[in-house]
């Protein structure tokens, strides 16, 4: 018999800067508030629980938060180019050219920053935490415009 519980994201949420390769309107530099669900089935533990609620949300938080007023640079892109100077940062990507200071750029090893890869890099991490649980993890970029990624 398998449990499920869910912590929505009404709190759990991280505000950055990114761009897409396309459609055109994402292609430019822009933001967004996300805001982050997780789901976690298996059966219950011995306090008979599926996880420790405040656990999951300060484990959750642990992994959200650095990204959290960054520009989100993905490093794992065959077209994005990245030169590391002193105290910038050069990325070329997509015919643009864009300096930014170190300080303000949180690189993520996904090979672009769309919803979807962001829901997948918080799964993996909080699969490193919780290894033999079923998670699913929504990332909301809109209040209409989602995506999950579950195992
Ligand atoms: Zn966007």
């Amino acid at each position: 018999m398998s449990f499920k519980i869910r912590l929505e994201s009404t709190n759990i949420k991280f505000s950055a800067s990114h761009f897409l390769k396309e459609p055109s309107q994402c292609a430019r530099l822009h933001g967004h508030n996300y805001y982050v669900s997780v789901e976690i089935s298996d059966k219950l533990n011995d306090n008979h629980f599926v996880v420790n609620f405040i656990e999951l949300k300060e484990n959750l938080e642990s992994i959200v938060e650095p990204l959290n007023h960054y520009v989100l640079i993905p490093t794992e892109s065959d077209d994005i180019e990245i030169r590391e100077e002193k105290d910038s940062v050069e990325v070329i990507a997509y015919n643009k050219r864009y300096v930014l200071p170190r300080t303000d750029i949180f690189f993520i090893p996904i090979p672009a920053t769309t919803s979807e890869l962001l829901a997948k890099y918080i799964h993996n991490k909080l699969k490193e935490i919780y290894k033999n649980k079923k998670i699913l993890v929504r990332v909301g970029e809109s209040k209409s415009t989602s995506a999950e990624y579950c195992d």
